[in-house]
């Protein structure tokens, strides 16, 4: 395995920051993990698994090692007449995850359709959109203890998913690399349309929902008309999590604040971070090299050469004054590194 030394990590994180890692190197299966494991580079160093960096800031050089996953493979490993139970490596990506999917008319993930990146960082917070989760369809994660060099397997129930959540961000943070998933997906219709904004769409343009790719592309093409491509404007999608309140808390803050959007989700109530991020009087605003999205103002982009600093400034500037505004305390989505 070749491990390169000082890598420009520009053209690996949507963001386009150009930081350099002390160490890098690829695993393209599970053999180059052990061997990995047993390298001095690795063993005494800081470490970052890389997917397709679509959730990473890099706020500053890694003094450290950097692997970029490239693990792939798709296989049915069960089948029976309701159900398909679908393994994934984890370096694959996840489109390709959906399309597998929607090509063979199995429900459950395409909701999720055009979320960039692997599948090996989707358990990492739990990925969502329109309405559903992975955790609706997760079975289980295979993992490599980096301490014990050994796979360990996570039942979905043990990941401690939430909202953009999960163990492997919180308590297990940079102690496994996810190697795999088994995601179980439904033969029989299980149409999930109650997110407002899809639900409208398809009534608008008059689409009966007959297939996972109708749903599919109906998401693809709300996605690509309201977020930026990082491919042209670089960002890592939501900088922020959405805030929650509770039936209390949201009551005080309306009467604050009445024109407030809010929605309520698993019993609780969800209040937009783009709308605070709006109001505070970000929208659109551009410091130097970095900025907030004029139509999205939960998106920080990268107008050009920008450093990680500069958008961890930008992100710091917003929490405050979101803070100073409204009492709330925004907590990034994106992984600060
Ligand atoms: C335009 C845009 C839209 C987006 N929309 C959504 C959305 O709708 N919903 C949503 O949930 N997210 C969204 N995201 C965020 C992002 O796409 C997801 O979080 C995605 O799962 C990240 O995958 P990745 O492979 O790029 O992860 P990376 O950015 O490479 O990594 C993310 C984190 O996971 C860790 N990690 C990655 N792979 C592994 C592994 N194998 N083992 C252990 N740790 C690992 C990394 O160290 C890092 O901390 C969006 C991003 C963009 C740019």
């Amino acid at each position: 395995m070749e491990i390169k030394r000082n890598h420009d990590l520009k053209a690996l994180n949507t963001f386009g920051i150009s930081a350099q890692a002390k160490f890098f190197a690829e695993v393209e299966n599970e053999a180059d993990l052990a061997v990995l494991f047993s390298l001095p580079e690795f063993k005494n160093s800081n470490k970052v698994f890389l997917g397709g960096g679509s959730n990473v800031l890099f706020t500053k050089d890694f003094d450290g090692i950097v692997v970029l996953n490239k693990l792939k493979g798709v296989k049915v490993i069960e089948e029976n007449s309701e159900s398909v139970s679908i393994r994934s490596l984890s370096g694959v990506i996840w489109q390709d995850l959906v399309d597998f999917a929607v090509e063979r008319d199995l429900w459950g993930i395409e909701n999720l359709a055009l979320i960039p990146g692997t599948v090996g960082a989707a358990p990492m917070q739990n990925i969502g959109a329109y309405g559903a989760e992975l955790k609706n369809v997760l079975i289980n994660v295979e993992a490599y203890s980096i301490l014990k060099g050994v796979k360990e397997i996570f039942e979905s129930t043990d990941c401690e998913l939430g909202y953009r959540d999960s163990i492997f961000k919180n308590r297990l943070k940079d102690q496994y690399f996810i190697s795999a998933i088994t995601i179980r997906l439904s033969k029989k219709e299980k149409k999930n349309l109650s997110y407002k904004v899809l639900s409208e769409y398809l009534e608008k343009n008059k689409i009966a929902v007959r297939t996972p790719k109708d749903i599919s592309d109906a998401v693809a093409n709300i996605r690509r008309s309201k977020l930026p491509d990082p491919n042209i404007i670089p960002n890592a999608g939501s900088f922020f999590k959405n805030v929650f309140l509770d039936e209390s808390q949201i009551q005080e803050f309306l009467l604050k604040y009445p024109p407030a959007p809010h929605f309520e989700e698993e019993g609780r109530i969800k209040v937009p971070a783009g709308w605070l991020i709006q109001e505070a009087g970000w929208k659109g605003k551009r410091i130097g090299n970095v900025g907030v999205h004029d139509k999205q103002a939960l998106v920080l982009v990268n107008y050009g050469d920008a450093t990680g600093e500069e958008v961890k400034n930008l992100a710091e500037q917003i929490t405050a004054s979101v803070l100073s505004k409204f009492g709330l305390k925004l907590v990034p989505e994106v992984n600060l590194i």
